[in-house]
C-alpha cells in the first residue's frame, strides 16, 4: 500500500489535524473488496475485526493522518464563509495499481473543528443511498467518488427521530471544491491561493503546467470536466438535488450524495429534495447552476490569471463561455446516442427535444422510455416504447421521423438496437428501491434487498432483469421527497 499525505503539506490553514471519535459497537453494512484491492489496502481488512474497527474509526491504522478540510462554499446562492469538514476526515491519500491518486475520508466520524453545532455523525439512510448511488454511477461511466466500506456503528443519530448511525468511507481523486478555493481566495493571503492552484494543477491537471497562462488553463479544465459531468447526468436522468459550491469537485467527481435521485417519470424541472422549494437544482437547471459555480471558481482564480482585475475578468469570461458551447455539444452526443443516432447534427437536437417533450406530456418513465426504443426496431418480442405510452398516435408520428433518420445511417436494425442496449440502462438506482432498502435496514437491520440491489446494479445493461427491479414505481410506492439527512 503506497500512502502519502501531500495535502497535509500545505498551510495548516488549509485544514485542522483531527482524531474520529470511536463508535459504541461498529457492524459491517459494505465492504469493497474490488476497490479495496485497487488501492491495495491490507487484505488483513477483508471483512476482518481490524477492518471493521479501522472503517467505523475506532482504530487509527499506522497509515492514516486524519485531518478536516476546511473550505467555504455557496449553499442555494448564499455565500458562507466557514463550512469545511463537519463530519468527515481525510485519512490519507494513496496511490493505486495504475499509480492514480486517491483521497480516503471517513464520513459520519464524529465532530470536528467545522461542525458547527453539529453531531458529526450520520444516519445508515444517506450511507446506503451513497452506496448504491455512487457505485452505479462508476458502472455507468460517470465520474464519481467511490464507496470503500460502510459500517453501522450501534449508536443512535438524532434527526426527526432517532435512527441507526453508520460510517461510510469514500475514496475520490480528491476532495476539493470550489468551495476550498472560495475559502482560501477570502483568506487573503495571495501566496497561499497560488499554493493552491499549484497543488490542483499538478494533482489533477498537470498540463496546465505547459500553458502561458497556467491558471486560466485549469479554470478552462475544471470548467470541460464539469461540462462532460452534467452532460452525463442529464442523459441517465440524474438529480444531484445539492448543487451547492462546497458540493462541486475540482476533479469533475459526482460528489455529496444527499438528496440525489433519477427521474421515473420524466418531467424536466423535477425536483426531489426537501429543501430545494424554489427549483435551483432541479433537473434541467443542472447545466445553467454549474456554469454559475464555475463563476465562483473563477472569481477566486482571478489574481492568479492577470495581474490587471479588468483583464483578468476579461479571459476568465472568455473561458466561462465555453461551457455552454462544450456543454451541448456533449448531450447531443449522449441523447443521440440513445436513440441510435452515432453522427448528430445540430438538427438533431429537434428529434430529442420532441421525445423529451412526448415523454413529459405522456407521463413516460423515462428510463424504459429510451431502453424500449430499441424494442421498436426488433419487431413484436421484444418490449416497445408505443406500449409505455396511453395514447399511441402521437408517438407514432415522432417514430415515423426517428425511423426515417436512422435510415440515414443506413444500419442494421438488430445491430442499433444492440448499440442502443448499451447505452440505454434497464436498471437505474429507483428512488423507491432505494427507500425501500433503508427502510429495510433503518427497521430490522435487515440488508437483503441492499445486496440485491447493489448486485443487480452491477450490470444495468443486462437483457432482462427481475420484474420489481426494472419497473418504475406504482404510484402508492413514488417518492415525492428526498432529505439530506445530515
Ligand atoms: P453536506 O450537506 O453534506 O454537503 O454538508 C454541508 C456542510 O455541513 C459541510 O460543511 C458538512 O461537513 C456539514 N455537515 C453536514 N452534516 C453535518 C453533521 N451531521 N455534523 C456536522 N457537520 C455537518
Ligand atoms: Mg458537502
Amino acid at each position: 500500500m503506497q500512502v502519502d499525505h501531500s495535502y497535509a503539506r500545505l498551510p495548516r490553514a488549509f485544514f485542522q489535524t483531527w482524531q474520529p471519535s470511536p463508535v459504541a459497537e461498529p457492524e459491517w453494512l459494505a465492504f469493497n473488496k474490488a476497490l479495496a484491492t485497487q488501492l491495495g489496502l491490507p487484505e488483513s481488512y477483508w471483512r476482518s475485526a481490524e477492518g471493521l474497527a479501522v472503517f467505523a474509526g475506532n482504530q487509527l491504522p499506522e497509515w492514516a493522518e486524519p485531518l478536516a478540510q476546511a473550505y467555504a462554499g455557496h449553499q442555494f446562492g448564499q455565500y458562507n464563509p466557514r463550512l469545511g469538514d463537519g463530519r468527515a476526515l481525510l485519512l490519507a491519500e494513496v496511490i493505486d495499481c495504475d499509480g492514480k491518486r486517491f483521497d480516503i475520508q471517513l464520513k459520519g466520524s464524529g465532530p470536528t473543528p467545522f461542525s458547527r453545532g453539529g453531531d458529526g455523525r450520520s444516519p445508515i439512510g444517506p450511507v446506503i443511498r451513497e452506496y448504491l448511488v455512487s457505485e452505479a454511477m462508476h458502472v455507468f461511466g460517470v465520474p464519481t467518488t467511490r464507496a470503500l466500506a460502510a459500517v453501522t456503528t450501534g449508536e443512535s443519530v438524532y434527526r426527526e427521530d432517532a435512527q441507526p448511525g453508520a460510517v461510510f468511507t469514500r475514496v475520490a481523486s480528491s476532495h476539493l471544491r470550489i468551495g476550498t478555493f472560495q475559502y482560501i481566495a477570502a483568506q487573503g493571503e495571495p501566496d497561499h491561493i497560488q499554493q493552491l492552484a499549484d497543488y490542483v494543477i499538478e494533482r489533477h491537471y498537470p498540463d496546465c503546467k505547459e500553458q502561458d497562462n497556467p491558471y486560466l488553463a485549469l479554470l478552462a479544465q475544471v470548467i470541460s470536466k464539469q461540462a462532460e459531468l452534467v452532460a452525463h447526468w442529464m442523459r441517465l436522468g440524474f438529480i444531484h438535488g445539492v448543487m451547492n459550491t462546497d458540493n462541486t469537485s475540482i476533479s469533475g467527481e459526482t460528489i455529496d450524495y444527499g438528496p440525489c435521485a433519477f427521474i421515473d417519470q420524466y418531467q424536466a424541472d423535477k425536483v426531489f429534495s426537501s429543501i430545494d422549494r424554489r427549483g435551483r437544482y432541479a433537473y434541467s437547471n443542472q447545466p445553467p447552476v454549474a456554469l454559475w459555480n464555475l463563476a465562483r471558481l473563477a472569481e477566486s482564480l482571478l489574481s492568479l490569471i492577470a495581474d490587471d482585475e479588468k483583464r483578468a475578468v476579461e479571459r476568465a469570461t472568455d473561458a466561462l463561455q465555453q461551457f455552454q458551447p462544450q456543454y451541448e455539444a456533449l448531450w447531443l452526443q449522449h441523447m443521440s446516442a440513445k436513440l441510435g443516432i452515432s453522427q448528430p447534427s445540430p438538427a438533431d437536437k429537434a428529434l430529442i427535444d420532441d421525445y423529451l417533450q412526448l415523454l413529459q406530456q405522456h407521463e413516460v418513465d423515462f428510463t424504459l422510455g429510451f431502453r424500449y426504443l430499441s424494442g421498436e426496431l426488433q419487431g413484436s418480442a421484444a418490449n416497445q416504447a408505443s406500449d409505455l405510452f396511453a395514447q399511441p398516435e402521437a408517438f407514432n408520428s415522432w417514430r415515423e421521423r426517428w425511423l426515417a433518420r436512422l435510415a440515414l445511417q443506413g444500419q442494421d436494425h438488430k445491430a442499433l438496437a444492440v448499440q442502443m442496449d448499451q447505452v440505454n440502462p434497464l436498471l437505474i438506482p429507483r428512488n423507491h428501491l432505494i427507500a425501500k432498502a433503508i427502510q429495510q435496514a433503518e427497521l430490522h437491520g435487515d440488508l437483503t434487498l441492499f445486496n440485491r440491489l447493489h448486485k443487480a446494479w452491477q450490470t444495468p445493461f443486462a437483457d432482462s432483469a427481475d420484474a420489481d427491479l426494472t419497473a418504475p414505481p406504482k404510484p402508492e410506492e413514488v417518492v415525492q421527497r428526498t432529505f439530506c439527512g445530515t
